[in-house]
C-alpha cells in the first residue's frame, strides 16, 4: 500500500502519524529506511529527519535511521561504524605524531641550551 499525500496542505505530522500507524503493524517495525520508502512512498529525506530527531525509539525500530554525517550511509548512531573507525584511526595517529613531534622539539631545544 502507498500513502496518499497528494493534498498540499498535509501536514508532516500527518504523514508521520499514519506512517508511526503502519509501522506498528505486525513486522513492519523492522522494516529499513529503503523497505519504507519503496512501501509507503514517504520520501527518504523526512524519513532521516524525523530518525535524526529521534522520533523513531530504536528499541522499536531497530532497522531505521539517519545518513551518518559523514559519508551518509542510513545508520542508527550519529556516525556509521565505517566512519567511527577511520576517525578512530586517524585521532589516534594524529596523536601519535603530536608525541614524536614534541620530542622532536623537546631536543632541538635542549641542543640549543647546552651549546
Ligand atoms: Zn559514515
Amino acid at each position: 500500500m502507498k500513502f496518499q499525500f497528494n493534498r498540499l496542505d498535509v501536514r508532516e505530522e500527518d504523514i508521520f502519524a499514519e506512517l508511526h500507524h503502519f509501522l506498528l503493524r505486525k513486522n513492519n517495525r523492522y522494516m529499513t529506511n529503503d523497505e519504507i520508502v519503496e512501501k509507503t512512498g514517504v520520501s527518504g529525506d523526512l524519513l532521516a529527519k524525523w530518525a535524526k530527531n529521534g522520533k523513531f525509539k530504536s528499541s522499536i525500530f531497530p532497522n531505521i535511521g539517519a545518513p551518518c554525517e559523514r559519508c551518509g550511509t542510513i545508520t542508527q548512531t550519529r556516525l556509521c561504524l565505517n566512519c567511527s573507525e577511520t576517525i578512530t584511526g586517524t585521532l589516534a595517529k594524529e596523536e601519535r605524531d603530536r608525541e614524536w613531534f614534541k620530542k622532536i622539539n623537546q631536543k632541538q631545544r635542549s641542543t640549543y641550551h647546552y651549546r
